[in-house]
């Protein structure tokens, strides 16, 4: 089952949290390939494509489970629309406060075995990260909250593993030192985060330096330093085989580690989607384009990205998306 647990090393001014998916993530996986349609990129992912997804997904399960926010937390990475784009042109990861999440990627070309991250899925420096949140109620008006994340690091080169960018973002956006380590298969995705904690009248790191409690931050750096190293020192394949226990208790059993509850209820697969939904998709491309869809494929049929769920609108479902509101009678039963 999948589990999210999170911990604290007591005394010490640093918080972790630990994710594991695997039910979810194989539903995730299977029903990819069970709608598969015959466009291209359809159908299973390539395997450094379904990982970097899982890595992704585990990655956006922690940093919901890690914040006090009642909404969505939306991860994406839009590929660039150059001709040497990358492989992907799209992946999205959306975690909901209960910690349900859906994920899909687009995958417009071949993707070979050993692609780098950067190549995979910033080719030509031209992909776009952004971190979206988005309130579950709104005030009138109100618009998500959204963080572009860059790919590539402070001199301007690429950054090389989706953990890289987001410790990166954490530390030059949020003044939060983090490690993060990741790893996923057509099996699991695992993610593992540890992250010093803010401390009380401290804005940034330059501010913790000038504060008189000098000497004392240094030493609270240094335990951040020292459960960093720890957690880098994880291998990918232990991470994919290793319980969430043994993992813990492998690299911090000399560390204060106070563990709590773990989430109640888990992160799971839960999609949103609704013929509603899609009709409004429907009508955003306008009622020409529609009817000449309709036209050529008698009628339209949709699956979900997310789920794979399908959707179909015959000529008679098509039209009523465009007649007015009022004059629209529900057919009754
Ligand atoms: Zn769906």
């Amino acid at each position: 089952m999948s589990e999210l647990h999170k911990f604290i090393f007591e005394g010490l001014p640093v918080r972790g949290a630990i994710v594991r998916l695997t039910d979810s993530w194989q539903e995730i996986l299977s029903r990819r390939e069970l709608h598969a349609g015959d466009e291209v990129g359809s159908g299973k992912y390539p395997d450094i494509v379904q990982n970097l997804l899982g890595e992704m997904t585990a990655a956006a399960v922690l940093m919901q489970g890690n914040i006090k926010f009642n909404g969505s937390l939306i991860l994406q990475v839009m590929g660039g629309e150059k001709k040497d784009m990358s492989p992907i042109k799209l992946a999205v990861v959306e975690v909901k406060s209960d910690l349900t999440f859906r994920t899909t990627a687009k995958v417009v070309h071949a993707v070979k075995g050993n692609e780098s991250f950067s190549r995979l899925i910033n080719a030509g420096n031209q992909a776009r990260c952004a971190i979206t949140l988005d309130p579950e109620v709104k005030f009138q008006g109100q618009q998500p909250y959204q963080s572009i994340v860059p790919l590539y690091g402070d001199q301007g080169d690429p950054l090389e593993s989706f953990a890289s960018v987001l410790e990166h973002y954490m530390l030059q956006s949020e003044q939060l030192d983090t490690k993060l380590v990741l790893a996923a298969n057509g099996e699991m995705a695992v993610g593992l985060l540890i992250q010093r904690m803010p401390l009380k009248g401290e804005n940034n790191l330059a501010g913790a330096f000038t504060s008189t409690e000098n000497e004392d931050q240094i030493g609270k750096n240094e335990d951040f330093n020292r459960i960093a190293t720890l957690t880098a020192s994880i291998k990918t394949d232990e991470l994919l085989t290793l319980s969430i226990d043994d993992i813990l208790h492998r690299l911090f059993w000399q560390e204060p580690i106070a563990r709590y509850e773990p989430a109640n209820p888990a992160p799971r697969f839960q999609c949103t989607c609704s013929r509603e939904r899609v009709a409004s998709t429907i009508r955003s491309l306008g009622q020409s384009e529609t009817e000449r869809m309709i036209e050529e494929r008698d009628g339209i049929q949709v699956n979900c990205d997310f789920c794979g769920q399908p959707y179909s609108f015959d000529v008679i479902d098509a039209a009523m998306l465009f007649m007015p509101a009022e004059s629209v009678v529900p057919p009754k039963f």
